[in-house]
């Protein structure tokens, strides 16, 4: 039978190496927020798939919802024969899409092709074709959601320059000294050195960076950014594929920020755990592009679109907005609380349930092996973690809202130990 040393030298042999593989486990089943190995170990999973799974692995009613759909039907192609859930997910996030504008959505497979989308309706809808992007950011790695992440190594590496108009501003962090006036300022410099801002169709970012740390924007930040905006006639776009779908405690995390995006991308847990991804913006940009400008083969297949119906359920009657905060609440006092214990970490910090603690070296310099460590000893534990930040010095929690409140103990107890046993 397969052992997980006998599965990573078979990906190792068949898979591409520039496919990694962060924790050496093979999976056979999960549920909510549980993983077991194929070597019948059970882990608690912190991880979430990279914040997909906010209604936990395999939901009972997703899996039911799926089920049903699957007796029914798989695919059309939508822009060939439509089916009723493509168009009811679209009318649910048109209600749930913060701003009073009427809104249109289109729904496509990754968190990427949707950021591609975003930036395509903010060309045609501008006739421009300049974007800013920010330090650190995180927006795919298709080629042009490339040239728009923020971080070289390892997304681009040895793979030459990224082109398209692309401009990077300074995304505001005030821990690694970034105020929100040096952030704004580095937009005027682009407007100064590269770029009018007739010549700019939108500016993207994630209202909290995800892979570059869990840095939230300071509201302000957000304000000044769409006065920019409506003052050189640029659209905003919110890349929400990894704050959206309920993580922060709101159901997009701009709903926080007292001002509204022109486009918003999601993706993730909007289906709990089967592709979709979606943009959703103000109608009159979105309908720019004419028919056959967007689509796909598989986007919004009616799998994907019945999952994402019955997570849109799951958080009503789960209330899981509600469990969001609460969850933020308690893993943040828990990690401030370590952080007194443990001076490594100098920084816990979070919108909702995204929540992430930063650790430094004694001399104040990121210590960007420690979450390494704490990985893998978490791991050997029985946890599984992930890490993210610039300086790869970040440990960030995207644990299942779903998850009972004595596992998250559990897991919290476990981190504390990989501190305690690695200090
Ligand atoms: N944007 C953001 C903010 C993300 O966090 C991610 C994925 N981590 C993406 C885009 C890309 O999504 P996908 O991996 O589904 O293409």
């Amino acid at each position: 039978s397969n052992t997980n040393q006998s599965l990573i030298n078979r990906k190792n042999d068949a898979v591409a190496r520039g496919v990694g593989l962060l924790h050496p486990v093979f999976v056979e089943s999960a549920e909510n927020a549980t993983v077991t190995d194929v070597e019948g170990r059970q882990f608690i999973d912190f991880a979430g798939g990279i914040a997909v799974l906010n209604t936990g692995h395999l939901h009972p009613k997703v899996k039911a919802a799926v089920a049903a759909q699957l007796e029914k039907l798989s695919h059309t192609c939508f822009m060939v024969m439509g089916y009723e859930p493509y168009v009811a997910v679209c009318e649910k996030i048109n209600a749930l899409a913060p701003g009073k504008e009427p809104k249109k959505t289109a729904l496509f497979t990754s968190g990427a092709e949707a950021v591609e989308n975003a930036i395509k309706v903010a060309r045609a809808a501008t006739g421009r074709t300049g974007i800013i992007a920010f330090g650190a950011s995180y927006h795919g790695r298709t080629l042009a959601t490339l040239a728009l992440t923020g971080k070289v190594a390892p997304y681009s590496t040895g793979m030459g320059l990224m082109s398209g108009d692309v401009y990077r501003a300074l995304y505001p962090c005030e821990l690694h000294g970034v105020s929100t006036e040096a952030a704004l300022a580095s937009i005027q410099r682009i407007f100064k050195f590269d770029a009018e801002p007739s010549n700019i169709a939108a500016i993207i970012l994630e209202p909290v960076q995800g892979e570059g740390g869990f840095y939230v924007a300071p509201p302000a930040f957000m304000k000044a950014l769409r006065e920019l905006c409506d003052q050189h006639g640029i659209l905003l776009i919110a890349d929400e594929v990894q704050t959206g779908a309920g993580r922060t405690g709101t159901f997009f995390a701009m709903e926080q920020m007292g001002v509204s995006a022109d486009i918003t991308t999601f993706a993730k847990s909007i289906a709990g755990g089967f592709p979709l991804s979606g943009i959703v913006g103000k109608a009159e940009c979105m309908d720019k592009i004419a028919p056959g400008g967007l689509g796909g083969t598989y986007g919004g297949s009616p799998i994907a679109c019945a999952a994402a119906l019955a997570v849109l359920e799951v958080f009503e009657e789960e209330r899981l907005l509600d469990r969001s905060k609460a969850l933020g609440q308690t893993i943040t006092e828990n990690l401030k609380a370590l952080a007194k214990d443990f001076p490594a970490i100098r920084d816990v910090r979070g919108l909702g349930a995204m929540v992430a603690m930063e650790v430094f070296k004694a001399d104040g310099t990121p210590d960007s092996e420690l979450p390494g460590k704490i990985l893998t000893k978490a791991r050997e534990k029985g946890l599984i973690l992930l890490s993210c930040g610039l300086y790869g010095n970040v440990i960030r929690i995207l644990v299942p809202l779903t998850v009972p409140d004595e596992q998250l103990q559990q897991g919290l107890q476990i981190i504390r130990e990989c501190f305690q046993e690695l200090s």
